[in-house]
């Protein structure tokens, strides 16, 4: 047993070592802190003659945000490597092989996935992935439904939740993406030019209304096991691989909030596409390509859920009752649509921001893609409960491209 303190590089080298199965003896390894050093440190470690490596990652006791810094738990790192392990059995090669949790010292061994990078990343270099939307909708039919009512056993599940309540962690998503945004907040981070823009988001009743719904469900719904921060820079690609990571923020809570990031991040980056594309061809092209890969999410999602239900449904009401899988199927479309905008509006005007917009060199391109981003998003929130079809989403794209 080892007390609490953060790893330093030769520490991470030994603990690595360790691990069974995985460097030759007396192997030379190097070690590399490689996080963006917010809220925890990830090692990666390597063996330069084998080309071995692995990933050590490490919660650190604190939050550092524009120079300040917050206490926030170390139990994260219990319900990150928790989270990785049940998703890993949902969702077979989805998501990073954990090798060995540390809950003294607050970190998981998890293999190593440079050989895929960051979506975002890969977005922003207008790359496309054939697979990503089978993938992703795989991953979120498998954890969303077996974690729910509808695939597990009800008693389990409770006793489940109990293990992923996760107070610190949705306290920072109910602040900084269903409260900040719509208020005067120290913790709102934007660009002057669109003082205007965050002026309407204060004053818009409407919008308050369907975002309070919106934050009531996240703060009242165990619906299924959620990832919680899956954005596109919680995604490893390549073009015939798909890799979650980071459930830091894991919970029991509303389905669409999972199926919302990333519908909402895909679409941060359509708005992103004014600067990313080279030229106006290339960016309409692109910008179809995502368009038709929200579609495909979640068609395909609607599709797997749905076939997850007629065969492996273990609540007989639910099997029974007519009607009732439509209605599960559009309140979650529904759901998806709303979080999908509350995600890309916290973008813009909240405290953390993406590269897919904050990266646009050109201050008055920049400006642009925040107005699209923030037309977009305020329509999927404020139409959510009358959406019949995920055409609802990619109209508000068009539009407001
Ligand atoms: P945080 O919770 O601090 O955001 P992440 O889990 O998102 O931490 O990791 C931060 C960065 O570390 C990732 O963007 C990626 O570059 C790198 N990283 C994390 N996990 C892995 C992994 N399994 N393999 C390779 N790189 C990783
Ligand atoms: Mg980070
Ligand atoms: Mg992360
Ligand atoms: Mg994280």
């Amino acid at each position: 047993m080892s007390e609490y303190h953060p790893l330093t590089e030769s520490e991470a080298i030994e603990l690595a070592r360790r691990i069974e199965g995985v460097f030759p003896q007396g192997a030379e390894l190097t070690c590399r802190e490689i996080g963006d050093g917010n809220l925890n440190l990830v090692f990666h470690i390597r063996d330069e003659q084998s080309g071995r490596s692995l990933i050590v990652k490490q919660a650190l006791p604190y939050a550092k945000v524009v120079g300040e810094s917050w206490p926030l738990t170390l139990d994260r790192s219990r319900i990150e490597s928790e989270a990785l392990i049940q998703e890993g059995r949902l969702a077979p090669g989805l998501v990073p092989k954990v090798y060995k949790y540390d809950p003294d010292l607050a970190l998981t061994v998890m293999e190593d996935l440079s050989d895929h990078i960051i979506m975002r990343s890969g977005l922003m270099q207008c790359r496309r992935y054939p697979l990503f939307a089978d993938h992703i909708s795989t991953f979120l039919a498998n954890t969303l439904f077996f974690t729910s009512d509808l695939g597990m056993n009800q008693q389990e599940k409770k006793v489940q939740a109990g293990r992923f309540i996760n107070p610190e962690l949705c306290k920072i998503t109910e602040d900084l993406i269903f409260d900040d945004p719509y208020t005067v907040s120290s913790n709102n981070n934007y660009d002057a030019a669109i003082e205007d823009e965050a002026e309407a988001l204060r004053t818009d009743e409407k919008l308050h209304f369907e975002v309070a719904l919106l934050r009531e469900k996240f703060l009242t719904q165990g619906q299924a096991l959620l990832h919680g921060d899956l954005h596109t820079g919680s995604i490893f690609v390549r073009e015939d691989s798909t890799k979650v990571i980071d459930p830091e923020f894991a919970y029991y809570g509303p389905m669409g909030f999972d199926i919302g990031a990333v519908i909402g991040n895909l679409l941060l980056n359509y708005a992103g596409q004014l600067h990313w594309s080279a030229d106006e061809a290339s960016r309409t092209s692109y910008r179809e390509y995502l368009l038709e890969t929200v579609k495909s999410i979640w068609t395909q999602f609607d599709r797997k859920f749905r076939a997850h239900w007629n065969e492996k449904n273990v609540d007989r009401l639910a099997a029974r009752a007519a009607g009732y899988q439509d209605d599960y199927m559009r309140r979650l479309l529904q759901d998806s649509i709303g979080y999908a905008g509350c995600k890309m509006v916290r973008r813009i005007v909240g405290l953390a921001h993406v590269a897919d917009i904050d990266r646009i060199p050109d201050a008055a391109v920049r400006e642009k893609a925040q107005r699209i981003a923030l037309r977009i998003g305020k329509a999927l929130i404020k139409g959510n409960r009358g959406a019949e079809s995920i055409d609802f989403a990619i109209d508000a794209a068009r539009e407001a491209a």
